[in-house]
């Protein structure tokens, strides 16, 4: 229950959008989880995003699989099952992968994992994102301690004693003790905070596509390293026919650019190629769209009565799928610290409570960031005995179980302190 104190500042009106307990700026996947999260709890929400229609399960095209797609680990599965929206996916399209396996285009070397070894009914789902989406979305409709303000950006932020006013594009203002930034790599909010970033450019742009393969995909996550540049086929199962996979190339700018420029059949036979044809012919069904891969890790997460999640504070290397994984862990766990503060009385947007959510995120973000920097150098290797000791490396991993059922937990979410949404 929200108290008395100088932080009781919940609607007290009709007048909804003027006070808030907290305000979220973004309603993608990372928003709109937080935001169920807080309303859940019972704390008065609002959530700013710049798209004008919210995407729901009922207005979803399944007919063809969306281009953007995100590995979830089963971490995240849970805390989606948690708030409710696990269902509604898994009746939408969701693809369990049993098995991965990876290998070293310029070698010999390949690791193979599977969810047996690990201990786990399953390594992880592959999941459109605009699926997760919608089913995040019909978690807020009509849910009474939600405002949502679609079509509308943020043009300015201010400092006041108890909280933040935020400035929006329509003319509206908004106040909380807490706002939190949402919205994506290019944060606005994270510019108007003036928090600075450090930013990787990773000399790469992702090319993704959809395709359908000769084989079955077998439920397995199969990523090569082509001298740094790692393809994976991400099995995708539509109305019952396994031979569909989400492609993600992360490729030099030229040769992305490239590749969106070629027509679907000559697209099909360089991925097919590319892929030592693992999975036959390869029929393209799909645009091929790019995207540049920057890292960017946010010097800070938080100030008084603002934090950063998701991609606003981190945005990684999509080659472990790790992205938005980290992005819920952070929803869920500055969730935890807020609610509880809320709950005993506590000023939630006081910087003090913030920063435990900094110190529970942080450290996990930054060697997740380090370490795909850390492959891309490794895979990126021309030197002969760097080939050679990754190779044996790779190979030598594989034949020892304790260690993959560890690099397992690690991939799969199973790090650290989870938050209680997460267990
Ligand atoms: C090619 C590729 C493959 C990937 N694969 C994976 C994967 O397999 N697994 C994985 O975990 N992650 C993956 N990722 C990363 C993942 O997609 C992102 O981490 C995730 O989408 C970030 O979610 P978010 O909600 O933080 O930000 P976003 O999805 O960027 O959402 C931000 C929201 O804020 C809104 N917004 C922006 N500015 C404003 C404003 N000024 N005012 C109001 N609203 C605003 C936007 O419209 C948007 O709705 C991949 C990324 C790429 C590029």
């Amino acid at each position: 229950m929200s108290t008395g104190s100088q932080y009781d500042v919940s609607p007290k009106n009709d007048s909804k959008d003027a006070a808030f307990d907290v305000v979220i700026v973004g309603a993608g996947m990372v928003g709109t989880g937080l935001c169920a999260l807080l309303a859940n709890a019972g704390m008065h929400v609002a959530l700013v995003e710049a798209q004008d229609t919210p995407l729901l399960p009922e207005t979803l095209d399944l007919t063809q699989p969306a281009p953007r797609v995100s590995a979830l680990t089963p971490v995240s599965q849970r805390l989606l099952t948690q708030l409710n929206a696990w269902p509604a996916m898994a009746t939408a399209r969701v693809t369990p992968y049993h098995y991965m396996h990876v290998w070293d285009g310029e070698g010999s070397g390949e690791i193979r994992f599977s969810a047996d070894e690990a201990g786990v009914p399953v390594l992880g789902h592959i999941v459109e994102n605009d699926v997760t989406l919608a089913a995040l979305n019909a978690q807020l409709t009509d849910h009474p301690k939600i405002t949502r303000i679609d079509g509308t950006r943020v043009e300015a932020l201010q400092t006041t004693a108890t909280g933040r006013w935020l400035e929006l594009d329509n003319g509206r203002e908004l106040h909380a003790p807490l706002v939190v930034a949402a919205d994506g790599a290019r944060s606005t909010l994270r510019e108007l905070a003036e928090i600075a970033v450090s930013e990787d450019d990773m000399g790469q742009h992702a090319v993704v596509t959809t395709v359908r393969c000769e084989k079955s995909h077998m439920g397995t996550a199969r990523q090569v390293f082509l001298a740094g540049e790692p393809l994976a086929f991400l099995p995708l199962t539509v109305e019952g026919d396994d031979h569909y996979c989400s492609i993600v190339w992360s490729t030099t700018p030229e040769q992305a650019k490239a590749l969106c420029e070629l027509s679907a059949d000559a697209l099909g036979d360089t991925l097919g190629s590319a892929f030592e044809y693992r999975l036959g012919r390869v029929d393209v069904r799909d645009s091929a769209y790019r995207f540049p891969l920057v890292q960017r890790h946010a010097r800070e997460y938080v100030q008084p009565h603002l934090a950063l999640v998701g991609d606003a504070a981190h945005s990684i290397h999509p080659l472990a799928g790790q992205g938005v994984n980290l992005g819920l862990m952070d929803a869920a766990v500055l969730a935890e610290e807020v609610i509880q503060a809320w709950r005993r009385g506590a000023p939630w947007g006081d910087e003090r409570i913030l920063a435990r959510y900094e110190s529970r995120r942080r450290g996990d973000n930054a060697a997740m960031l380090g370490l795909m920097k850390g492959f891309k150098l490794l895979f990126g290797a021309k030197n002969p005995a760097l080939t050679l000791a990754r190779n044996v490396g790779m190979s030598s991993v594989n034949r020892l179980v304790p260690i993959k059922r560890v690099l397992m937990r690690q991939a799969t979410g199973e790090r650290g302190r989870l938050p209680e949404s997460c267990r």
